[in-house]
Formats: structure tokens, sequence, C-alpha cells
């Protein structure tokens, strides 16, 4: 008989409990034991629901206080030196102080989990000494079985793809750190092995994205290491997000089981099996269940698809698995009410999706005629969707193939634009500006759920928002910013805010998925043609633009983001999608221009987050994901200044995509990268308009004028003055009043100092 095992479960609550807790334990309104508390609430009881879903082996250790790679270099005592930790146990203290910075000591970067959008805090590895401070995955076993009985699958990070993950090392030191490592992993795993574990589920994603032959050799003797020092203990080798690079070396590793993908990974997992087989005395993980995706599974497909991997594992060698963590989808369906029917019915999260896995686990154990016509009734329900008008559309279709017959580009180059552009704004060198939101204090939020809910009226409403606009640009003025913003009042969310105003979107009630720390978000769902109906932004702006002499930026999120922040239809190429965006923001562009906004802000932030991870795939992705950027922009005259601006992201190998999306201003994210990002920008000559952030907005901390300073300094060795912006690396709608104005008064001040310098 086959197994089913889930290889992690959303943190957040159902009712987003998780973060609600999170929060108040930070804002001092919920004391440690009483936050411990709740915590542990919520992890038994996301074990009690997958064990009453009948799923075999659930997942422990999945769950954590933050992030699992933070709890990963906790637990190896590798805090950097500018917090106070004394060894033992990390206290929460010196843990949240790495994810989000204290008053003293700027937080650890953070990045992004492979290519979701799960965002994991970097570890620095420079200066520390690595201990074994607590068996986590050893106490959250014991704690399923003390407390429910349930015989739970510890989840530990793999040390390769740790380390591959962590930063403040050398390439070269690598294997000195793995000798340091591998003991203390040795020491988890035989504490779990002496505590009667049998299986642990060992995650090693980075072999989807690129393995040379020194990593392989690598994995040989970290496994090898492992099965020596633990032999009575099963390891689950756990792969995710793409097919294995090298698969025979891979399945060829001293490990009892390998866990595939044979979701994202199906074509070249397939493959590979085909070539080289499976190991004969190995268990399979066989990844049917879409871990990311918010689609109902094809269950009669999946099941083709497990007959076939029977050719290789026999059903008792089996493990019909979730593609990856649940982590990234939502947490139930039910409780959807306002969904149209036939998109409702075509949807599975986390709950769904578990008993999908049950499903089909019982159909291919149990073969039997009523079970196959099971799966063939599940099928059927998400088959209206596909006949849905709303899935089609005539008009969309025909204007985004007539755009992409001709190649889409600004009339003139960019040295000729930005003369342009700089005749009619006159901006100092080094102008400032903001990235668009300023603090979304509780009465903006509450102003905007008055009016959701039908307390206020639209005229109050937007009364309310052209205060704020007003109030906003009186700042601006008075802190002494170039180039003014309307602020975002009127936004929830960057991607929210355009879908609901366009045709194609659905949004659900609850669908939140955790993005980093206690921040979730609340994806939409495409799942029509994209269709532009009419102006979304061009009242705010130009309102704010009526109110000074100054330039106001126009701000829209770009098609890449809104499509990287959606759940998206499956029956379309993601391309297809991204280009029905961009054409209907190009509506938006234009609207705002023929209204008189000369500068505009397209954001991009997300770019990178469909990134593919084999480098092969890459340079497509790219190309049409500047495409469609292009195709938005394309069309303004030469004296409308394009912007966009990006965050968090590593654009080593990005910068070439940058510079073909040929905006005239970009904003990047630097501080957190801790000037790594210069770097990149030291071997490149990037010759556009460019302002790297000058400070952190996800951190309360006030910079002080000279840390901006000598951002500003370091990045103006490598990049021209008289193309340089100063700005801050991101929106500032989660900030306080008080610092926002006071850390922008502080990057005027030193823009001020820098431009006696330059
Ligand atoms: N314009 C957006 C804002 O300021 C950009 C946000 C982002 O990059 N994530 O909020
Ligand atoms: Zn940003």
């Amino acid at each position: 008989m086959a197994k089913s095992g889930a290889l992690g479960y959303p943190r957040i609550g159902a009712g987003r409990e998780w973060k609600k807790a999170l929060e108040a334990y930070w804002a001092g309104k919920l004391e440690e034991p009483e936050f411990h508390a709740r915590l542990r609430e919520i992890r038994l009881d996301r074990l009690r629901k997958q064990r009453r879903k009948g799923i075999d082996f659930i997942a422990v250790n999945d769950f954590s206080y933050y992030d699992h790679v933070l709890d990963t270099a906790a637990m190896f005592g590798l805090v950097p030196s500018r917090f106070p930790y004394e060894g033992g146990v990390v206290p929460l203290s010196a843990y949240y102080g790495m994810a989000r910075g204290t008053e003293d000591a700027a937080a650890c970067e953070m990045t992004k989990w492979f290519n979701t959008n799960y965002h994991y805090i970097v570890p620095e590895l420079d200066g520390a000494s690595p201990a074994l401070t607590e068996n986590k995955p050893l106490l959250a076993y014991r704690e399923a079985k003390e407390s429910l009985g349930i015989e739970g699958r510890p989840v530990l990070l793999g040390p390769l793809t740790f380390l591959k993950l962590s930063k403040g090392y050398a390439p070269e030191e690598l294997d000195r750190w793995l000798d340091r490592l591998v003991p203390l992993y040795v020491q988890v795993l035989r504490e779990l092995e002496a505590e009667g574990v049998e299986w642990v589920q060992i995650d090693e994603p980075i072999v989807v994205a690129a393995l040379d032959e020194a990593d392989t050799e690598r994995l040989k003797s970290i496994y090898a290491t492992f099965a020596a020092s633990a032999p009575k203990l099963n390891v689950m080798l756990q792969t995710y997000f793409e097919s294995v690079e090298r698969y025979a070396d891979i399945v060829a590793l001293p490990v009892q089981g390998i866990g595939l993908d044979f979701v994202h990974g199906r074509s070249g997992n397939l493959a590979a099996m085909r070539a080289h087989g499976f190991p004969a005395d190995k268990t399979l993980g066989a990844g049917v269940i879409d871990g990311r995706g918010i689609w109902k599974t094809p269950l009669r497909d999946r099941l083709a698809l497990l007959d076939t991997l029977a050719d290789f594992a026999p059903h008792e060698r089996l493990v019909v698995q979730t593609s990856c963590s649940l982590l990234h989808v939502p947490i139930s369906v039910e409780g959807e009410t306002r969904l149209p029917a036939e998109l409702r019915d075509a949807l599975a999260f986390a709950d769904e999706k578990l008993d999908e896995l049950a499903r089909i686990t019982k159909a291919f154990s149990g073969r039997s005629p009523q079970a196959e016509a099971g799966l063939s009734d599940y099928d059927r329900a998400s088959s209206a969707l596909a006949l849905s008008g709303a899935r089609r559309r005539t008009d969309v279709r025909r204007a985004v193939a007539a755009i992409r017959e001709t190649e889409a580009r600004r009339s003139r180059p960019f040295p000729e634009r930005y003369a342009a552009q700089q005749a009619r704004w006159r901006l100092p060198l080094l102008p400032t500006t903001t990235i668009g939101s300023f603090p979304q204090s509780a009465d903006v939020r509450q102003a905007r759920s008055r009016f959701r809910s039908g307390a206020w009226s639209r005229e109050r409403y937007e009364r309310f928002i052209r205060e704020q606009i007003e109030r906003w640009v009186k700042l601006q003025e008075d802190i002494g910013l170039d180039v003014l913003v309307h602020g975002e009042f009127e936004r929830t969310d960057m991607v929210e805010f355009f879908g609901e105003k366009l045709e194609g979107f659905a949004f659900t009630q609850n669908g939140w998925v955790q993005s980093y720390g206690s921040r979730c978000v609340k994806p939409p769902i495409i799942y029509g043609d994209v269709a532009f109906r009419q102006a979304m932004t061009v009242e705010e702006t130009t309102y704010a633009q009526s109110l000074t002499a100054r330039p106001v930026k126009g701000m829209l999120t770009g098609p890449i983001t809104i499509l990287n922040w959606s759940f998206v239809r499956d029956d379309l190429e993601r391309r297809e999608v991204a280009y029905q965006l961009a054409y209907a923001l190009r509506q938006e562009v234009e609207a705002l221009e023929r209204a008189g906004i000369g500068m505009i802000q397209v954001d991009e932030p997300a770019i990178r987050e469909g990134l593919p991870l084999k480098a092969k795939d890459r340079s497509a992705y790219a190309d049409w994901a500047v495409e469609a950027f292009r195709i938005v922009t394309c069309t303004v005259k030469d004296e409308t200044q394009i912007h966009t601006h990006m965050c968090y992201c590593e654009f080593h190998h990005m910068i070439d995509a940058i510079e073909a999306m040929d905006a005239d201003v970009i904003s990047i994210e630097t501080s957190r990268s801790h000037g790594e990002l210069i770097q990149s920008f030291e071997t490149n000559t990037y010759a556009k308009g460019i302002g790297l952030g000058v400070y952190d907005i996800h951190s309360p901390r006030v910079p002080a004028v000279r840390e901006m300073t000598d951002l500003i300094d370091r990045a103006l060795r490598a990049l021209d003055p008289k193309l340089f912006w100063i700005n801050p690396d991101c929106g500032l709608k989660t900030r306080g009043l008080e610092e926002t104005m006071e850390s922008l008064r502080h990057m005027i001040e030193a823009a001020r100092i820098a431009r006696a310098k330059y």
C-alpha cells in the first residue's frame, strides 16, 4: 500500500492567528509565555487537521516563529555579532533582531525562497562559530508524539542548501563550513535516531537549480556521513520546484528515500527516470499534488502518472506527496462564498489538497472501478470554468496579437529622451523622490474598510483620500523632495488595487499566504482574459499634481509583478497572460499622459520572482518579461519620463534585462543587501537614471545622515552623479508617520551634502 506525505503546511492559522500573535508580541501586548502557548496551539492544530485528513507522513518542525531558514541559523547559533548573544538557545530578542533589526543593529538581509514569493532571512556566517543550541526537529517530534500521539516526520533544511543560501564566506570556504556544520547535523540526526524516529525529511532544493561536480561530491560525502552516523534513521532527501540536476547521482546518494517534484519538474524528472531507472532499494517520494498552485488537481491524470511511477517503484516503496510544502497556498476554500461558482469549484487550497492527496493515495492503492469513477467525478467538477466566456475574449486576443507584430520600443534612445526630460523638469543634481506609498495609518485603513462595508459613501471616502493627498503633498514640499507622489492611500495592496479594476480577476475573502515574517498577502486570482475597463489612477494623480508646481509621478504596478503576485490560470502560457496585462496597463499609461502627468513609474518589484531556477530557461523568461514592460511604456512621448522600481533581489543575472527594459529611471532596493548590489553595478556600466535606495524601509529605525551619505559615496564611485537619484529602498506604507518624516529629512540632508561634493 502506498502512503501519503505532506511536506509542510501553512503556519499562519485559519484566521491568521499566527500573524496576530507575532505582531502582538512585538508590540509588547503579549507576554512571552502566553505567546509561546498561542503558537503551540496553532502548531498542534495543524497537526490534528492533517491527521484528520488521513495523511500518513505529517511534517513536523515545518512550523516557525518567523522563517525556517532563520530557524536553522538559530539552531546552529549563527547569530551575527551585532546582536547581543551569549551562546545557548537563541533568545527571541536576538532571533527577531536578526529578522527585523533593532534600535542599534540592522536586520539581516532577506531574499526570495527560490522562485516563490516567500522570503527567507539570509544567514550570515562571517565571524560566527556554529554550535548546536537546541535540537528543534526533535522537540517538534516529541511535541507531536506526546501531545497528539502523532508519529511526525521531522523536516530539516539540508546542509548544502543551507550553506548555499547563506552569505559571509568565500566560495573556497564552503568545505570548511561543511566540516563545521555536518557534525552538528549528525548530532541532530543521532538524537532523532535514539528517540526512535523512523523517517526524517531533509530538504535539498538547491539540487534543482544548479549542481556542479564539486557539489555533487559534497552531497555524496555529507549523506554518507549521515548514513554512517545514524544508520537506523531513514532519510527522505527531498527536492522541489523543478526537476533535479544530475539525476543519476542524486538517486544514488546513500539515503533511503528520494523526493521528486512531478508537478513543476514533471517532464525532466520523468525523462531522467526513464533513462536511468530508480534504485530498487529506495522509496520514491512522488510529488504529484501541486503545493504551490490553487487549482484542483486533475486526479485522473495524476493517477495515470502514479501508474507510470509504479513501474519504477512498487507501491510499498512509493509515498504520494505534495510537490512541496503547502506553505505557498492559502488554507481553505471553505468560507469563500463570494467567488463565481464555476471558479470556486475549480479551486483547491491547502486543506483541499490534503483531501486530494488522501483521495488519490487511496485510489492508487486500492484500485477499484468506483474509486476511479470517483476521481472522474472530481475532475468534472472543475470543468465548468473552462467553458466560461471570461476565459476567452476575442477583442483582447486580437489586440494583443496586433501589438506584438511590431517591436515595442520608445521612439528615441535614452540620452535624447533624458535631455528632453531634463529640459522639461530642470531637476537639481541628485534629485530626491520616494517610491510611492506613504504611511497607511490606522485612520487610512479604517476609512477604506468603512467604504468597503458601505458605512461611508463614495463621496465621503473620496474626500478623505483627497485630504490625505493634500496633506502629503504639503509634507513632501516641506521636507524638500523634488519629485512627489500622491501617496497611494486608496490602495490596500499594489496588485489587488489594479486587479479589482481590471477584468479577468477574482478575489478571495481569506486566501492569505505568508510572504515574509508576519507579512501575509492575499494574491488575486487571474482566471480569465485580462481587460482594461477605465482609467484607474488618473483621478488621484492629477489631483495631487493640481496642488503643486513640482512633478508628481504617476504610480502603476507592472505586468510581471501583477502576474508573479497573483495565482494565475493554468490553461494559458504565463507570457500570454503577461501580454494581456501589459496591453491593459498601456492604456492606463496613455490615460495618465493625456491627463498631463509627465513622470510615470511602473513598479516591477517582483520581476525576478518569475526567473526560472534553471539557467537555461532564464533568457526566454527575461525576454518576454522585458517585452511586456516595454509594451506598457513604449508609446509615451520623449519628454515623458518612465520610472520603474524593483526590490529585494539579487540582480546579478538580471542587469542586461533591466537595461533592456529601457526605463528612464530605475530605483532599486540596496540597503538590505548590504551594498552587494552596488558591486554588481561596479562591474557593469549602467547608463540610465538610477536610484539605489539609501535606507531600509523595512525597519522602524531612523537611519543617520551619515549612513546615507556613505551609501551615496559608495554608489557614486560606480555610477554617474548626473544619472543618480536619491530615494528610500521601497514604499513607506508600513512605516509610522514620525519615523518616516525624520528619515526623509535625513535623506534630504544627505542629498544636500552629496550635491556639494559632486
Ligand atoms: N509603489 C509601491 C509602494 O511604494 C512599490 C512597492 C513595492 O515595491 N513593493 O508601495
Ligand atoms: Zn519595493
